[in-house]
């Protein structure tokens, strides 16, 4: 491990500054990062926007590489998809997201669910639903208490297959949410096609709330929408008080941001959660 350690420290002399040969360094000191315990999860508050009570939260992982620092997921999550190394990471990032979920729970705290992210390949991975259920076992969570978040680039892919992956996923019990909604290829029939709980909004269309037209009106015809289909809203990225007055105004059901939360430390959340009883 020692002689390991010094070849990692050469892959960032100064002279290699190309692009290359850093996600090759990231790729292979993300390959330790599991093992050394580089890698935790922050958690971010979901509050409900009409009674303000923390209502949910979603996990976030976060590197803490010894000689680079604090590597944001931006970064080593591509590199993640990429090398494969995305899959046990995201085994990682479930079982602790759902550990932490059990011992807030066990130590008397309000249950609340916590929403994992999960990426397209682990998606594309054929026992999914049975690796998850291992997770939820072996964790002692119940399955309610597990949301796990999906984009819409997932479901474009290939129909028929995830249309019985999701079933198999809902049928664990846990939720599903789609993530960025509006981002990408939206197609409102995903909505009748997939049983899903949760659109979150994407935080490019709540950024410029309640100001500009065209954003205040695909918010409120996402939220409108939403309700129909009996689906939960959640507002990404709200950080100023107008923008959370809109999202209230509009029936949105949730909103995460900057304005009442950064995603935080486990305990930090536990705090919070004591602090502001049901
Ligand atoms: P995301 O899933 O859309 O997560 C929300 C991101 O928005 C988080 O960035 C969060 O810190 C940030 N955010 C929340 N509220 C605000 C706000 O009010 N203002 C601003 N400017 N930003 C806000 P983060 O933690 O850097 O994560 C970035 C992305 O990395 C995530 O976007 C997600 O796509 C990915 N990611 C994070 N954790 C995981 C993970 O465990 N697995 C996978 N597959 N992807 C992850
Ligand atoms: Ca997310
Ligand atoms: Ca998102
Ligand atoms: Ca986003």
């Amino acid at each position: 491990a020692k002689d390991n350690g010094r070849n990692n420290f050469q892959f960032f002399t100064p002279e290699m500054n190309a692009r290359v040969s850093e996600r090759l360094a990231l790729e292979n000191n993300l390959r330790q990062a599991i093992a050394r315990n580089e890698l935790f999860l922050h958690y971010q508050p979901q509050f409900d926007l009409q009674t303000g009570e923390l209502t949910g939260c979603e996990a976030l992982v976060r590197w803490q590489h010894p000689e680079l620092g604090l590597i944001p997921p931006s970064r080593f999550i591509p590199v993640a998809e990429d090398s494969g190394l995305i899959l046990p990471l995201g085994h990682w990032v479930l079982r602790e997201a759902c550990r932490q979920a059990k011992a807030w729970q066990d130590a008397g705290l309000r249950p609340i669910p916590v929403a994992v992210n999960l990426s397209a390949v682990q998606f594309r991975q054929a026992r999914l639903a049975t690796m998850i259920a291992d997770v939820l076992a072996e964790s002692g969570l119940a399955p309610r208490w597990l949301e796990l978040e999906l984009t819409e680039s997932m479901l474009m892919e290939d129909g028929e297959r995830h249309t019985t992956a999701l079933a198999d996923l809902k049928a664990l019990g846990v939720g599903l949410a789609l993530d960025d909604f509006g981002t990408g290829y939206s197609s409102l029939s995903y909505l009748k096609r997939f049983d899903l709980d949760t659109l979150k909004i994407d935080r490019s269309f709540v950024q410029s709330l309640p100001d500009d037209s065209e954003d205040a009106a695909l918010t409120t015809a996402i939220i409108g929408i939403a309700r129909q289909f009996g689906l939960k809203t959640v507002a990404e990225g709200v950080e100023t008080e107008a923008q959370r007055a809109f999202l209230a105004a509009q029936g949105c059901t949730l909103m995460q941001g900057f304005l009442l939360a950064r995603p935080m430390a486990g305990a930090e959340l536990a705090e919070l959660l004591e602090t502001v009883p049901a």
